[in-house]
């Protein structure tokens, strides 16, 4: 037993330096990422439940290692926040995709709107909006084509300071909506302050929908939720056609997700696009 307790204990700390070790290649890696061109956005289509057109994207940021192949988000956007490096990977995503999204509205496509996402770190930075503000010039896209996705957690953070530059953002013309909603803690009356256009239902509560009356009961309240507040609902992470026709059935706007299509480079999303022009 002795043993065995050693056996656990050395198995216990090189899996504690595996981890850091991990976390201190991956933190070396990203500091030189951006120079290097390592990073690439994908593209996810955003559809309209009721038509069944695509009317946007997100922007979805991946990174290719030279050595560790390509790297999901989940692994490198904690570590980009803690070590402050997301102000520049942000402010290059930001840029890229306004710039793609310009490029599709010259090509002569439907125009999308772009979601962007947005870390905390990102958020309360005091040159957010100016850094939105050089984007949207640089790019030549309107603000209106733009929309940047918020999570709860972010807003509550601190919330009037929140709301402010959630107005100011608005006031250019940008929308905003809040990610990953229902995993937050906003109360119904912080809800009702923020300026923002769209909810998104998690996919934690989308994954079990066709059979989980728990999760059903949550998708109809946010829904009636965001109508009840004037705004739209998107449901994420929708792989099934259950999962679709409970949405639809119970009056969702927009959904996201596998069983549309799986984040894609822009040359894909200019292909739907055309294919659906010709529909
Ligand atoms: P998120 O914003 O909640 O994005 C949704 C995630 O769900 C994406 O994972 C997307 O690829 C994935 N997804 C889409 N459809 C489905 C589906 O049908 N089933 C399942 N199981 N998953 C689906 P991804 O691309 O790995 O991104 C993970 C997270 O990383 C994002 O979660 C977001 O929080 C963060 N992230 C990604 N790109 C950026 C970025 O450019 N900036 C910042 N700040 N965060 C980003
Ligand atoms: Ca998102
Ligand atoms: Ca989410
Ligand atoms: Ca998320």
């Amino acid at each position: 037993a002795k043993e065995m307790g050693n056996n656990n204990f050395q198995f216990y700390t090189r899996e504690m330096n595996a981890s850091v070790e991990e976390k201190l290649v991956l933190l070396e890696g990203l500091r030189g990422a951006l120079d290097d061109g390592q990073f690439h956005l994908l593209y996810q289509p955003k559809v309209d439940l009721r038509s069944g057109l695509i009317f946007g994207v997100e922007a979805l940021i991946r990174w290719e290692h030279p050595e560790h192949g390509v790297v999901s988000p989940m692994r490198f956007i904690g570590l980009a926040e803690e070590s402050g490096l997301i102000v520049a990977i942000g402010d290059w995503v930001l840029h890229t995709a306004c710039r793609q999204n310009k490029a599709w509205q010259d090509a002569g496509l439907a125009p999308v709107t772009m979601s962007v996402n947005v870390s905390p770190r990102q958020f309360e930075e005091k040159r957010l909006i100016d850094r939105v503000a050089a984007a949207l010039r640089e790019s030549a896209l309107p603000a209106a084509a733009l929309e940047l996705e918020v999570t709860e957690s972010l807003i509550m953070r601190d919330l009037a300071q929140s709301v402010g530059k959630m107005r100011e953002l608005k006031a250019m013309g940008i929308s905003l909506s809040i990610d990953d909603f229902g995993t937050g803690y906003s109360s119904l009356s912080a809800l009702k302050s923020f300026p923002i256009s769209t909810l998104k239902i998690d996919k934690s509560f989308v994954r079990e929908l066709a059979d989980n009356s728990d999760d059903q009961a949550i998708a109809m309240a946010v829904i009636s939720l965001g109508h009840m507040l004037n705004l739209r609902v998107i449901a994420e992470g929708v792989e099934t056609e259950q999962q679709c026709t409970f949405l639809r059935d119970n009056d969702c706007d927009e959904m996201q997700g596998y069983l549309f299509s799986r984040p894609v480079p822009a040359e894909q999303i200019a292909l739907l696009l055309e294919e659906q022009a010709r529909m």
